[in-house]
């Protein structure tokens, strides 16, 4: 059998260094543990417009719909500000997105022990912590229609819509619970059925698929506002969210706040599953180009390399191969590697970006 497919798009700023740590880690996969991959690599964001004058080449985007997964570093930078807006970098990212169809996003806050004090809570309310959001990425009140500032009389009104379809709702549904079999089987799904008519539609469809399709999973639902507050006060209790866009958007910040360092949150974007079998699927680190410390060799490249631990458990089937990935930054962590964005207030000698990457790999 051919081996899987991955296609690598590092980007801009520091996303090419970050990525040069994750190509050594796949690079580890195929001699010591005989999981080869079929990598390639190519241009997103001001790399490809400084090389054909697009964010994103037809030829690249052709090649991301063939993949079993894309590996995205990040896009943008200061150079491209005044770029006109169709040729921003961005926007070879939302092509990306766009065209694959990628509408259930997966952000997971994880908090490794050895940094724990990072987060924003007490120590023993994150230690261990370990949840996953299942955003709605393509509908709801961000695309909704009829949008726009109006007159109305003799002012203005500015109008947007929530509108899910039973069809939204129940392929980003499905996404959440089959991401839940992998886990503890357990989803919480969060909206505002008692004011909103989306959520009630919502609360109904996540319901039925359950019932339908899913009896094994336990599903649980709570309003969207209660649900920010059980995150900050006892967020151990969930282990997958799955919510609307607008809501995920605002829990996925809080959670991720959860865990302290933005160089240590990887995402995943999956569409559809194909007739091969998972889904199209984009991982990337949460964080962006980091301009102000692109070219120092100082970025954390944890948050890109568990990107492809998602890509290891969620487009391969290898969640003990990812979990091995895990454990070697855990330990890693454990024994004090740190990257600038990981120092305390303890002081202390920051590592580079390779030598994290050498870190992980003799883990
Ligand atoms: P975007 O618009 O793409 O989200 P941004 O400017 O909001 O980008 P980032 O580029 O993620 O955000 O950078 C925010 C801050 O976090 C910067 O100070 C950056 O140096 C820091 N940062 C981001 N990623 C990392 C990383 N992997 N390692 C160390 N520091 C990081
Ligand atoms: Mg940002």
């Amino acid at each position: 059998m051919a081996n899987p497919s991955l296609l690598i798009l590092a980007g801009d700023g520091i996303g090419p260094e970050v990525m040069e740590q994750v190509k050594r880690v796949i690079g580890w996969f195929g001699e010591k543990r005989d999981l080869a991959f079929d990598v390639s690599e190519d241009l997103v964001g001001g790399a490809a417009y400084d090389a054909h004058g697009t964010p994103l080449h037809d030829d690249t985007m052709a090649r991301a719909l063939e993949v079993d997964a894309v590996l995205l570093g990040a896009v943008g930078g200061p150079k491209y500000d005044d770029l006109d807006f169709s040729v921003k970098p961005e926007r070879g990212l939302l092509r990306l997105r766009k065209e694959m169809d990628l509408f259930s996003n997966l952000r997971p806050a994880q908090c490794f022990d050895a940094l724990a004090d990072f987060s924003s809570l007490k120590k023993d309310v994150v230690a261990g912590l370990d949840i996953m959001i299942v955003r709605e990425l393509t509908s709801g009140v961000y695309f909704g229609e009829p949008r726009g500032i109006f007159e109305e009389g003799n002012e203005r009104v500015g109008i947007n819509t929530q509108r899910y379809t039973e069809g939204e709702i129940d392929r980003v549904a499905r996404s959440a619970f089959e991401l839940a079999r992998r886990r503890s089987g357990k989803v919480c799904s969060m909206e505002k059925a008692n004011v909103m008519e989306s959520g009630i539609l919502w609360r109904e469809v996540v319901q039925k698929v359950r019932d339908t399709d899913y009896p094994d999973i336990e599903l649980s639902h709570m309003y969207a506002d209660n649900g920010a507050m059980q995150l900050v006060r006892a967020p151990k209790q969930f282990d997958v969210i799955l919510t609307d866009n607008l809501f995920g958007d605002i829990l996925s910040d809080c959670a991720a706040m959860l865990t302290g360092s933005l160089g240590m949150l990887p995402s995943a974007s999956l569409g559809k599953p194909t007739e091969k079998g998972p889904p199209r699927a984009l991982y990337e680190p949460v964080h962006g180009s980091a301009p102000d410390i692109a070219g120092q060799g100082k970025a954390n490249p944890i948050a890109c390399i568990l990107s492809f631990a998602m890509a290891l458990r969620y487009s391969f089937d290898q969640g003990d191969e990812a979990a091995r990935l895990e454990a070697a930054i855990e330990t890693v962590l454990a024994e004090g590697a740190r990257t600038a964005d990981l120092m305390g207030a303890e002081g202390g000698t920051p590592i580079s970006t390779a030598e994290m990457g050498d870190a992980i790999l003799g883990a």
